[in-house]
């Protein structure tokens, strides 16, 4: 029996989705091999790739000026592929919002290549907020600036889109797909795909035609954008069983309403867990309001010695992963789109109860 999964990532998948690719596994569109043992230059393998792409283009109503790329390596391998294609053209420089973990990375990896400047930083009080735009010191002639719209671990969630004179690059892994974007306003959006899109292996970035020829000149050829997008991400074997099932995610999204239906979901479904944290003695939100996650809630309770507890318990009763990440402590229920609001009841109810159960 399936059950409510919190999992940070890889994260849970809509379950109809699993359904069909197991229905599909053995002997798909009656070729009588499975979607994972053609050639990924097949014309049926190609038809997958185009309708995932043109699927994403609908669901985030991305410009005919982006590219779509579907790689390989992760967001991790986006952290060294933003300065690989940006800092070859002029300035060797970047910005950077320092907002908690995963900024942190970005920041490192950009350092082997470039100046980074972090224009702010949330590092003063332990992350706990997404820094104001009023607060920036912005390089006249950085290459781009970086931030992290969703940190996944602290469950900080920025609720503005920066307005900057330099491309916009965001890493959107725990984010994208969870409501509308205004994708013109950004020079590059990455996600790695094992929170909000698919299974891990793939990744996604959509990036602005015009930034495709800024690439340092001894850039890696798996990390180029550019050759990413002459050849349709194709340019070596791509992930083709993430693809597919990233591009059935794509269409049971468009079967629920898009990301429009998400966000409304997204702010139905954290709301009801914060409105609890708040309410209760026992529990609390260690994010600061304003800057809360709708994808990740990290938790604690006010007696930690009941941590290990809290989680056997939960499990117990089909509440799953929600451990903290190791290097913050405490519970974590990450709601992506695949986690419906009976997950959430669910869980709320299980804490009331546990909190009532020790009154
Ligand atoms: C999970 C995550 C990453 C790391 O993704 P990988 O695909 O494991 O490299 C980077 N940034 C954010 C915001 C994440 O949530």
């Amino acid at each position: 029996m399936r059950k409510f999964n919190f999992c940070a990532g890889p994260a849970a998948l809509p379950e109809p989705v699993l359904r069909q690719a197991q229905q599909e596994l053995l002997d798909w569109r009656g070729l009588g091999c499975s979607v994972m043992e053609i050639s990924h230059r097949s014309p049926e393998f190609m038809e997958v790739a185009e309708r995932a792409e043109r699927d994403l283009r609908d669901l985030l109503k991305i410009p005919d000026n982006y590219k779509v790329l579907f790689l390989q390596g992760g967001a991790t391998g986006q952290f060294s592929a933003v300065p690989w294609n940006l800092f070859g053209a002029g300035s060797k420089k970047a910005d950077f919002i320092h907002s908690g973990h995963w900024a942190a990375k970005a920041i490192k990896e950009a350092r082997r290549y470039g100046q980074v400047n972090v224009v702010a930083s949330s590092e003063d009080r332990n992350f706990s907020y997404a820094p104001s735009a009023d607060s920036w010191r912005q390089s006249p002639d950085a290459a781009y600036l970086h931030y992290t719209p969703n940190e996944t671990i602290s469950g900080v969630e920025f609720d503005y889109v920066p307005e900057v004179d330099c491309p916009l690059v965001a890493d959107m892994s725990s984010t994208i797909l969870s409501h509308p974007l205004p994708v013109e306003k950004f020079g590059v959006i990455y996600a790695g795909a094992q929170k909000n899109i698919g299974p891990s292996g793939i990744a996604v970035a959509l990036v602005r035609e015009d930034l495709l020829d800024r690439s340092m000149e001894n850039i890696p050829r798996s990390l180029s954008w550019k050759v990413a997008a002459d050849a349709d991400s194709m340019d070596n074997t791509p992930p083709t069983f993430a693809w597919y099932l990233s591009g059935l995610v794509f269409q049971w999204l468009k079967a629920q309403g898009g990301v429009e239906a998400m966000a409304k979901q997204a702010e139905q479904k954290s709301a009801l867990l914060y409105r609890y944290l708040d309410s209760s003695d026992f529990f609390s939100s260690p994010v600061e309001k304003g800057s809360r996650s709708r994808m990740n809630v990290p938790f604690v309770l006010a007696d930690d010695s009941l941590d290990k507890q809290f989680l056997a318990e939960a499990k117990e009763v089909g509440l799953l992963n929600l451990k903290g990440h190791r290097s913050v402590g405490g519970m974590r229920a990450s709601l992506y789109n695949a986690v419906p609001l009976e997950a959430v009841e669910a869980l709320v109810k299980f804490m009331a109860d546990f909190e009532a159960r020790r009154a």
